[in-house]
């Protein structure tokens, strides 16, 4: 790792923002590097070129906010632009793979800001790598919830409603939803059993509301 040490003293640290699809994970990324932007601070902004669902060149989130980004294939690539920044933004990070975790290490270690949003559980609700070792490195986490489509309980799952192979299938709201752990458990059969039991004028079992962020 070659790239030069930055011109300030001041110590670096790493942020991960994880969740569900649809928790707003994207759209919390986007608040905090307009942040540093508006604070003029140099901020760089990386996405997996694997995903371009909205755009190549843009990290965008479910509700259209949109910052320029860079499509970069691996988490090496993320080293070699970034010796510039003094923040670095990473969305999507679960699909950077394992060499994620050292390149974030290398960046705080030289004084910068990093932060990485990502899913935080595969679509069959087992932790997604690289992200739970991001997590237990990072100074600050940040867990957003989506609404589960189904009872509208708090959702943190991402459920594929189609059948279809790999832990890897990229796509939106015709291939996934947020779903609660319970939902997500039933899995096809969720939308009859809630309707079944609000039928039956039993409540559905709900955690108790919480204010979502
Ligand atoms: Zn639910």
């Amino acid at each position: 790792m070659s790239e030069p040490t930055p011109p300030y003293p001041r110590t670096g640290w790493i942020e991960v923002i994880v969740g569900s699809m649809y928790s707003g994970k994207t759209e919390e990324l986007i608040r905090r590097l307009r942040r540093a932007q508006i604070a003029r601070q140099k901020v760089e902004i990386f996405k997996p070129r694997m995903d371009d669902r909205y755009a190549r060149d843009h990290i965008v989130s479910h509700s259209d906010q949109r910052i320029p980004s860079r499509a970069v294939k691996s988490a090496r690539d993320v080293l070699r632009h970034a010796h510039e920044a003094q923040v670095i933004g990473i969305d999507e990070g679960q699909f950077l793979g394992p060499g994620l975790v050292a390149v974030c290490q290398a960046l705080a270690g030289r004084g910068k800001r990093v932060i990485v949003a990502g899913l935080d559980q595969d679509y069959l609700g087992r932790p997604f790598e690289p992200m739970p070792e991001l997590l237990a490195i990072a100074e600050y986490i940040t867990k957003t919830l989506a609404i589960c489509v189904v009872c509208g309980a708090p959702a943190n799952r991402t459920y594929r409603k189609v059948k279809r192979g790999g832990r890897v299938v990229v796509g939106g709201a015709d291939l996934y939803e947020a779903r609660c752990r319970r939902c997500f458990e039933l899995g096809p059969r969720a939308a009859r059993v809630v309707a079944a039991e609000a039928a039956a004028g039993r409540a559905a079992v709900r955690p108790r509301s919480r204010s979502s962020r």
